[in-house]
This record gives structure tokens, sequence and C-alpha cells, in this order.
């Protein structure tokens, strides 16, 4: 039986418990979102704002080279390479996930020329199986998009498998595949492997290098908290770089963009995977979210991230036994860093709870989904949350033509 007492000793005891402070969150508000969209760092404004007032209005062009404008992607994807596990010189910070997914995808596309299976799961994120579509029907060269269910994968790694594309934390299930497992069996089976780390990166510690990824891409404005629309990241392992061939081969990661020559030759190194220009102010706001994640270990971060969730999970059952279909794993270690639960009326509730200042999102057809980002969730947030929900359920609040309303984005 967990108490409420048992959550506020957590608190007390808790070594994350100051950086809730560098963020700003409003009065009173639980924010069980910050894997849609992160909260803002204290020192984000600050930032931005001397890169538009000091770097852009005073020194306007010389602020590429004055500033580091120039050099921001590669300094802003080493730093991330330190919360994902890539050594330096394997990350950049440019474009979007979706993107970057497609840049990522063709060049492992172009690594197994004889092989047409792009392999997937039907929990990956919908945008991730639009962009590989896409790239199929662009490439006209039989490729082959082929799903399976979310714990089929390992097994559905055949010889015809050119890529094992998969999020590795599922946005809807938050359920958590095995990095190491699966680059082991598709290296062994002559394939490929491109991570999404969309809900990985600054969740827990993800280790590319060690466990053997080839490619990957993640989301800047998640758990990084990098600001709405923030720049996203790639990472080439480093035994493939010279061996990408971009198919969005911008001046950016040419050779030489300055020397403006008429034919496209690749930048050496992770490089060639820019595009165009670096989107100088986003990685600014990206920066601070990134350096503030910098200042704590992802190993208590991923503990805190166990406890917050596991807690969410027994309480929900504890409080409202029967209510909810428990969606994600029940054992942590298969788990990121959210608990979804399913309910047919899913999204009344969730405005329900909104309108509670409960803030989860929903995730059709019918998932309530509740994110736990361990820098500024409290234990005592989970009980209140809890709480809240229990009193929704309980009275029907719920059931109301104004909670079934659907906005555009939910
Ligand atoms: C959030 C998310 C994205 C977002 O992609 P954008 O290009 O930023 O819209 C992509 N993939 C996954 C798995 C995500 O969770």
């Amino acid at each position: 039986m967990l108490t409420r007492d048992t959550l506020v000793r957590r608190d007390q005891e808790d070594p994350l418990a100051g950086f809730r402070d560098r963020f700003v969150l409003p009065e009173g508000l639980i924010y069980l979102d910050g894997n849609s969209l992160g909260a803002m760092p204290r020192d984000t404004p600050a930032r931005v704002r001397d890169a538009v007032e000091r770097q852009w209005a005073e020194d306007l062009i010389g602020g590429w080279n004055k500033h580091g404008w120039v050099d921001a992607p590669a300094r802003v994807g080493d730093k991330i390479g330190r919360l994902v596990g890539a050594g330096a010189g394997q990350v950049v910070a440019a474009d979007s996930t979706s993107v970057n997914l497609f840049k990522m995808l063709s060049a492992a596309l172009d690594l197994r020329p004889d092989r047409k299976v792009i392999l997937s799961d039907r929990g990956n994120f919908p945008t991730d199986l639009y962009m590989a579509q896409g790239l199929a029907a662009l490439r006209a060269a039989g490729h082959e998009l082929r799903l399976v269910e979310e714990h089929e994968v390992e097994a559905a790694i055949g010889p015809d498998v050119a890529v094992v594309m998969v999020t590795q934390v599922g946005y809807r299930t938050g359920r958590k595949h095995d990095m190491a497992a699966i680059s082991r069996i598709a290296h062994a089976a002559g394939a490929l492997t491109l991570w999404d780390l969309a809900h990985s990166a600054g969740a827990f510690p993800v280790h590319l290098d060690r466990d053997g990824a080839d490619f990957a891409v993640g989301c800047g404005y998640k758990y990084l908290n990098g600001g709405p629309g923030a720049p996203a990241f790639l990472y080439v392992a480093k035994r493939h770089h010279d061996r990408v061939r971009p198919p969005l081969s911008g001046w950016f990661g040419h050779e030489a963009p300055f020397a403006f020559d008429l034919d496209y030759r690749p930048a050496g190194g992770i490089a060639r995977n820019l595009c165009g220009t670096p989107q100088v102010l986003g990685l600014a706001a990206l920066e601070a979210g990134i350096d503030l994640m910098l200042e704590a270990d992802l190993e208590i971060v991923k503990g805190k991230s166990l406890d917050l969730t596991d807690a969410f999970a027994d309480l929900v059952e504890q409080e409202m036994p029967g209510v909810f279909e428990l969606v994600s794993p029940p054992e942590g270690a298969h788990r990121g860093s959210q608990v979804c639960l399913g309910h047919k009326e899913g999204y009344a509730i969730v405005q329900a709870l909104i309108a509670d200042r409960v803030v989860p999102d929903f995730r059709a057809p019918n998932v309530l989904r509740f994110g736990f980002a361990p820098l500024y969730i409290r234990h005592i947030d989970v009980w209140d949350a809890v709480a809240r929900l229990k009193r929704i359920v309980t009275d029907r609040t719920w059931d109301r033509e104004i909670y079934r309303r659907r906005a555009a984005v939910t």
C-alpha cells in the first residue's frame, strides 16, 4: 500500500529535487506531458534574448563567426551525444526528427542495396512510418515497409531486412525496445539499425556506441526541453561516416560551403548530414535545455523515472482497481518514462483532468498518456494526479459535452 507520506519522504530524499526550480512552471499545474513538449528552463529566455538582442541585432552577419553560429549544430550535437552515449563527432543538431529520419533511412538503405525490407513495428510513431513510405516511393526501387507488433521485432529480423527502424520507446505504449539485443540480432542477420530516441533522450541513459546502433534520430522539444519546434538531432556511427551518401545534399553538408562550387562534394565526418543554414535561434533555446540536462546524472534520472512511473501505475490500481487497463509494460525495465492507461472514455477523461490542472495527453483511439519528466516532476505530483483522476472517475465529471469536443492537437 502506497501512502502519501511515502511520496513526501521520497521528495525530501530526492537528489534531483533542486532541478524543479530551474524550470518555469505554472503555479499549481501538474504537468505530465513533458514527453510531448518539455517545460521551459529558467535560463532559456536570457539565452534566447542574448542571441537575438546582442548577437543578431548588434553583430548581424558577423555573428556566424563571432558567436559560433556556424558551429552550433556540431557543438550542440556533441553535447547531445553525451546524453545518448555517442562519442564526439557523431551527432549533429539540425532539422526536424521527420527530416532526419528520412536522411538516415536513405543513408542506411544505400548501405544495403540488395535488400528491400524496412522493418518497423505498429507501435512506431506515424511520422516515422510516413517518412519511410515517402522515401520508398521516391526511390522506386521496390522497398517494402514491413510492420510487426512491438514484441515481434526481434523475431522478424531476417535475411531480407535492410534496416530495422524502431522508436526505442513506443509513444503509445511506453514499451522500451532492447537496443543491444536488436542491434546484435540485426547485425547477425546483416541488417542495420535506425533508432528514434524521441522518448529516450533525456529520460534515461542511452548507449548508442556501446549498444551497437548504426543510425539514430531524436527530438529536441520533449525531454531535452528545447522549446516548441526545437531542432532535432541525428547520429551516424563513425564506422559508416565515409560511406553515407546524403539524399538532401545541401550546402551545409558540402566539403567547402563557402567555395560555392557548382558540384556537390560531401563534407567529411558527420557534417555531411547537415543540409541548410543552421536554426540559430532554435539552437540557442535547445542548448539551454541540453546544458541543464547535462548537469544531471542520467542514472539518477532513470531511477527517479522508474520510481515515478511505478508509483503512478500502482496507485491507479490501488485507488481505482479495474477502472483502467495498463497499456504500458508493468515492469519498469521494459518501459520508458511514461505510463499509458486505456479507457474507452479516455479523451473526455483527459479533458476533465486538464480542466482540473493535471495535464497528460490523449493518443487515439483510447489511451491516456502520462509522461514523467524526472527533472521537474515531484513524487507528490503522482499522488495528487491520481487523487484528481479518481475524483473525476468517481463523480463522472468527464461525462459532459464540453469534454467530448475534439481540438486539433490532442
Ligand atoms: C515526437 C516524435 C516525432 C516528431 O517528429 P517531428 O518531425 O518533430 O514532428 C517523431 N518521431 C517520434 C517517435 C516522436 O515521438
